[in-house]
């Protein structure tokens, strides 16, 4: 996913062998953000993970939040992580 070498139509159709990189849900392009954290397909089993992930985060007596986004499928450089943070 990192190398943008997925069978989605956004990674075929950069490719050339997709016509378009429009997703078959909607007119939305067929990334990998949009298939893991956006598409309506999944929304059921991604609500499901989001409450696993929650409850995850409230039994380590986390105050804040972790919300399935975009950050979480590939930092961007600016993004770290210590080893007092992966605790
Ligand atoms: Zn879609």
């Amino acid at each position: 996913m990192l190398l943008n070498d997925t069978l989605l139509n956004e990674d075929s159709f950069k490719n050339g062998l997709m016509e378009y990189p429009v997703c078959d849900c909607d007119e939305k392009r067929e990334t990998v953000s949009h298939f893991l954290l956006r598409r309506p397909r999944y929304e059921e089993i991604r609500n499901k993970l989001q409450n696993v992930v929650d409850d995850i985060w409230t039994s380590a007596k986390r105050k804040d939040h972790m919300h399935l986004s975009d950050n979480l499928l590939a930092p961007t450089q600016n993004d770290y992580v210590t080893k007092r943070m992966d605790r």
